[in-house]
């Protein structure tokens, strides 16, 4: 399958549905191409313009860049590109979650709180009776060169990093070649999600695309994050309109 690249900001966004994302991954692995998945979001785009260590590990790290959050589903439609879907990292998370368990992959889990990482673990392998959780490892662990090691004698087939962004992209991009993974993803707060120390919007507000303003609602200190998506989407509107 050959994925069809978009533009935003100059950025590069990948048009695939969630059922395209997973079997693309699958395809990819399958033929023993190692895979990195970053999502991407309007916050993630606006760093990259300044930030050119993000900017060149989207173009030339990345294999797959799925459009995560509503705003990139915007910002496609005022610029006028093809339809872009919304992937979510939680959501692309969750499936391949769910292959692992059904193919017997190999899972680790690095990021978060210790007792979130711990708990993620404990909840997905509840869930899915098969998974193979080869190892957790906590986000606050100074010693890079002993979670390598660890990962490489863990052996999991999929790595999810969970550090934030855009250190989960740093982190994947610098010791990528070192890791003996089929598949590497950055999944941002997705363990406190999953463990529940950090709730999701209701379904009909992540439906009408409206989970930003459910994680402001609760979490008012992401105010000033947050601020990203309207400034993001008047730099669309300057861009497309050229002023
Ligand atoms: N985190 C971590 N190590 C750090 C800094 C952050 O493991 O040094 C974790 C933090 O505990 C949280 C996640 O990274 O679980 C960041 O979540 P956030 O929702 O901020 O992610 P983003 O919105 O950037 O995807």
């Amino acid at each position: 399958m050959q994925l069809k690249t978009v533009r935003v900001l100059g950025k590069p966004v990948h048009l695939v549905n969630m059922q395209e994302a997973v079997s693309y991954l699958r395809g990819q692995m399958a033929e023993g191409i190692k895979q990195f998945v970053i999502a991407q979001n309007p916050e993630k785009i606006m760093k990259s313009l300044q930030d050119e260590e993000l900017s060149a590990i989207m173009e030339k790290k990345a294999t797959l860049l799925i459009a995560d959050g509503v705003g990139l589903v915007i910002a496609g439609r005022i610029l006028g590109l093809p339809p872009i879907s919304r992937v979510t990292g939680v959501g692309l998370f969750e499936e391949m979650v769910k292959a692992a368990n059904e193919e017997g992959k190999k899972v680790f889990l690095y990021g978060a709180a210790a007792q979130v990482v711990k708990k993620t673990g404990e909840i997905l392998q509840q869930r899915y009776p098969n998974l193979r959780i080869v190892g957790t490892q906590d986000g606050y662990e100074k010693d890079m060169e002993k979670i390598i090691t660890k990962i490489q004698q863990a052996k999991p087939d999929y790595l999810f990093v969970a550090l934030g962004s855009p250190r989960q992209e740093k982190w994947i991009a610098k010791y990528f070649d070192r890791l003996p993974v089929q598949l590497a993803m950055g999944v941002g707060g997705t363990f406190d999600v999953l463990t529940g120390n950090v709730k999701r919007a209701p379904v009909l507000m992540q439906k009408i695309g409206l989970e930003w303003l459910y994680r402001l609602l609760k979490q008012p200190s992401r105010a000033k994050r947050m601020i990203n998506l309207p400034k993001f989407l008047w730099r669309v509107i300057k861009a497309k309109f050229n002023f």
